[in-house]
């Protein structure tokens, strides 16, 4: 591991903050070391108040802020004093604690600090980083992991037996810090915790957390512990869908909430799910505490969730009478699923949470084989788990997470999604908290967003293969599918029925009719198991009820595709499946409206542009959002009840009217 350290670049971080958010930064960019808001950092500043006297401030990193994108404001300036009295206390409890760390900044608006606020403030150094690095936890977490921390750093570091995080674990550190520190100490190792590092100066304490991880580093490699060798796995080719939508909409109804289920299989993934001794080493418990909540206390192995559940349910009235106070039982859902064909599939309340439960574990894989390689991975005692996992801050932590988005832990399809209504729908949902797949011929799709709830694919709706592929992809990524918006279609340019030839006439009907139907047939099985109904929304057309000359394929294709719905309605509602319609006119804001077409139609009909596009009873211009807001309303709580609904969206039509 080297050090990222560079001159020119700490140049531009002025003062002692500065500094502290340049070399937090450097800890960030590397995933071994931090990850997804674990490790923390602080500086210690001595400032003027208000009243012009000096005052000494801990800057420690508050919570909500990840170290690889920090600022300035990320840091929550506390009175140290303050904090060195409390850590002579005798108890503390974690909300006591958390409430004199917030009504002891000196700025409101700052973040909470972190819990191990009074830690940072009892080492006597300016400066603190905090990691919870990969090497030193596979190292820790083994039979002879004291032993062997001693036999690489000898009294470089002081070794704090594992506490809990919070006013225990300060106290502690404080304890043994001050008996055991020696001159030449810079480091202290937490056990099945993580490291810390300090220094007089930011690049000093940060280059001593690159050296004491590189010891680590270097002595697993000297056992062969250090790389994993990855036989080149191959994922499963035929169909996974029908199994991974089923297994979804256990894990829903387990949870109590959809959920997001994602898979990855990656070559290192399939050959940890497919090792031999998979059932063993992965059973063990988790690396470290920060990785509890994300990923549950153990992955699921296979598909057998009530077995699971059991066991959750054994393990929770075992230890509940001993956590420091009675707790209801938390969703008893796996987050992590090891299985040969699924490689490993995470589970999350939404694409965002499934996302980081799957990063947390690809350092679990790691942490555990090279364990394992040095002579056995360890983890905690199961009470320890416990007393993390129902733990007051992360508790309220989980209970302060707000309520959930309308769309969260569904999963959505959006066809002809590159651009106009199709693009605006995309924006709809993932609004609404829902994981989109955006299909589309154009290939800028895949670019559309790079987000976790997000999948762009490329892919023509004509073509069968294609369709089922998408909805593998769809189903591989997140799960399942909970909506579908049919909305990929053409508008060819006018022609009368003596003119129109038969093969422009069936490419129409093709696109717009023919590629809906099998899409819909397709689809159906994954709908049907949708953990709270399947929904599907077409984008219909004015022409429908309102047919205009010149466009005979495209009206034909759409009121076609109207009957498909009304049908779809009949013989789907049994399997709780909705679909409705809507039939937009004259939204300009698309692909095929230009300026210079817009100009043309409106000299056409003698009017302005402006009024051209106001040409309606309501007089109000109709967007591809306004289109796309309906949709997403027709996929959530207000049409719960409706099926078959025909709505249009198009400021007031005299002939439909
Ligand atoms: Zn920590």
């Amino acid at each position: 591991m080297n050090s990222l350290w560079n001159d020119k670049e700490a140049a531009q971080f002025p003062g002692d903050l500065g500094l502290r958010v340049y070399t937090s930064r450097l800890l960030g960019r590397d995933p071994s070391l931090v990850l997804h808001g674990g490790g923390n950092t602080s500086v210690k500043i001595t400032e003027k108040n208000i009243l012009g006297e000096d005052e000494t401030l801990l800057y420690v990193k508050g919570s909500g802020w990840d170290l690889e994108h920090i600022e300035a404001a990320g840091f929550s300036p506390v009175r140290i004093d303050h904090l060195l009295k409390l850590a002579k206390l005798r108890t503390l409890s974690d909300p006591q604690m958390v409430n004199e760390l917030r009504t002891h900044m000196t700025r409101a608006a700052a973040p909470t600090p972190s819990v191990e606020a009074i830690l940072h403030a009892i080492l006597p150094f300016q400066y603190v980083d905090h990691t919870h690095a990969d090497a030193v936890i596979a190292i820790t977490n083994t039979a002879h992991g004291l032993a062997r921390i001693r036999e690489i750093y000898g009294d470089n570091v002081v070794v704090i037996p594992y506490v809990m995080p919070g006013f225990d674990l300060a106290r502690r550190c404080a304890e043994h810090f001050a008996a055991e520190a020696k001159k030449n100490t810079i480091g202290m190792v937490l056990l099945n915790h993580g490291i810390f590092s300090f220094g007089r100066s930011a690049q000093e304490s940060y280059e001593r957390m690159i050296d004491l991880v590189t010891w680590a580093e270097n002595y697993l490699a000297k056992y062969k512990a250090w790389t994993i060798p990855i036989p080149a796995e191959k994922p499963v080719a035929q169909p996974l869908r029908q199994e991974l939508a089923c297994l979804r909409r256990e894990l829903s109804a387990t949870a109590g909430f959809p959920v997001i289920l994602a898979m990855h299989e990656d070559a290192a993934s399939l050959a940890f799910a497919r090792r031999a001794d998979v059932a063993t080493i992965s059973q063990l418990g988790p690396a470290t505490p920060d990785h509890v909540i994300r990923t549950k206390r153990l992955p699921m192995i296979g598909r057998d969730v009530p077995a699971y559940v059991a066991a959750y349910k054994k393990y929770f009235n075992e230890h509940a009478p001993r956590a420091r106070e009675p707790k209801t039982m938390l969703d008893p859902a796996p987050r992590v699923i090891l299985d040969p064909d699924f490689g490993v599939a995470t589970v999350g309340r939404s694409a965002k949470d499934a996302a980081i439960a799957y990063d947390l574990y690809v350092h679990t894989m790691e942490i555990i084989q090279r364990a394992t390689a040095l002579g056995g991975y360890q983890a905690l005692p199961a009470k320890d788990i416990f007393d993390v996992e129902y733990w007051d801050l992360e508790q309220a932590k989980l209970k302060g997470g707000g309520k959930p988005a309308v769309f969260s832990g569904e999963v959505a399809l959006v066809t002809g999604a590159a651009s106009g209504i199709g693009k605006a729908s995309v924006d709809s949902l993932l609004a609404r908290g829902a994981a989109v797949v955006g299909l589309d011929i154009n290939p800028s799709i895949t670019g559309l967003y790079n987000r976790p709830d997000y999948l762009g694919l490329v892919g023509d709706v004509t073509d069968e293969q294609q369709l089922t592929a998408a909805l593998e992809k769809t189903a591989r990524a997140f799960g399942g599918l909970d909506m579908l918006i049919l909305n990929a279609g053409i508008f060819p340019p006018g022609c009368r029925i003596d003119a129109l030839t038969t093969a422009e006439w069936q490419k129409v009907l093709h696109i717009n009719l023919d590629s809906n139907f099998m899409l819909m047939r397709e689809a159906h099985p994954l709908l049907k198991l949708a953990p709270q109904g399947g929904r599907v929304v077409v984008i219909g057309s004015k022409n429908v009820p309102a047919p205009g000359p010149g466009a005979v394929a495209y009206s034909a294709s759409k009121a076609a595709l109207n009957q498909l719905a009304r049908v779809a309605a009949l013989e789907w509602g049994a399997d709780n499946i909705r679909i409705n319609s809507l039939h937009p006119n004259a939204v300009f804001d698309t692909g095929i409206w230009t300026d210079e077409v817009l100009a043309a139609r409106a000299k056409h009909y003698g009017l302005t542009v402006e009024q051209y596009k106001k040409n309606n009873v309501l007089k109000t211009e109709v967007t591809s959002r306004d289109v796309a807001e309906l949709a997403a309303e027709m996929c959530g709580p207000l049409f719960a009840k409706t099926t078959a609904a025909q709505v249009p969206v198009d400021g007031g039509n005299e002939r439909v009217i």
